[in-house]
């Protein structure tokens, strides 16, 4: 009978095999094993290229939000000016505040000890006076208001107007007040190493992106009041 039928004997069709041997085939089964590599590499690549190409752009943004955003003027800050009540006059012309002139004075007789003449230039300036000073030698120096205020507050943007800022020269070397050589002074060499423990700080060191290098020019952050009013210099720099 049919059913009977030693099952071996059945002609069961072998299925054929067929080895991917040819070339083609083993560049997809490479491709294949690749793929994956190669998609990272390009996803990385194209990052790298978009980031390049927007990160100028959005530099430029975050400079002009922040710019706008801090109120600055041709890089200045706007300070108000001090009450009259709490200037004190330390010397023929020099006014300061009051919560900083005892610093002031003892740094000052403290570099005579080293040997060190510190001579002080200029301390708080009216916002009248310094509408002088900007416009005046503005024009005396034939300069555009950008150019002048790299190295002259526009008023109403002097730290000179709130009494904690102080010019200082060197006594036995004046030709380089108010000049960027006052950095090869001993006196300013002085200050660096010892003007933060009268709670004085460099206002436009050499960093900064917006105005001249002042070596000259320093300001006390030793009060409360002073802190308040540089806290948003000394956020950005
Ligand atoms: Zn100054």
């Amino acid at each position: 009978m049919e059913q009977n039928k030693d099952i071996n004997q059945l002609d069961i069709p072998l299925a054929k095999r067929t080895y991917l041997k040819n070339p083609n085939s083993i560049l997809l089964k490479r491709l294949l094993i690749f793929t994956p590599f190669l998609l990272l590499i390009f996803s990385m690549a194209t990052l790298r290229l978009i980031r390049n190409l927007e990160a100028e752009p959005l530099r430029n943004l975050i400079f002009q939000f922040e710019t706008n955003h801090d109120h600055r003027i041709l890089g200045h800050l706007p300070y108000n000016e001090i009450h009259k009540d709490k200037l004190v006059l330390i010397e023929p012309n020099i006014e300061v505040h009051i919560d900083m002139r005892d610093s002031l004075l003892k740094m000052r007789e403290e570099a005579k000890k080293d040997g060190i003449y510190l001579v002080f230039l200029s301390g708080y300036r009216s916002i009248n006076l310094q509408k002088d000073i900007f416009y005046s030698l503005k024009s005396i120096r034939n300069q555009e208001a950008a150019e002048r205020a790299r190295v002259s507050a526009p008023p109403g943007y002097s730290e000179h107007s709130t009494g904690f800022a102080i010019d200082i020269g060197d006594a036995t070397k004046r030709e380089t007040d108010f000049e960027p050589e006052f950095e090869n002074t001993n006196a300013f060499r002085w200050l660096i190493k010892n003007a933060a423990k009268f709670h004085f700080k460099l206002s436009f060191n050499k960093d900064n992106k917006y105005i001249d290098y002042e070596p000259w020019h320093w300001r006390y952050e030793g009060s409360i009041d002073a802190l308040k009013i540089f806290e948003r210099s000394n956020r950005r720099l």
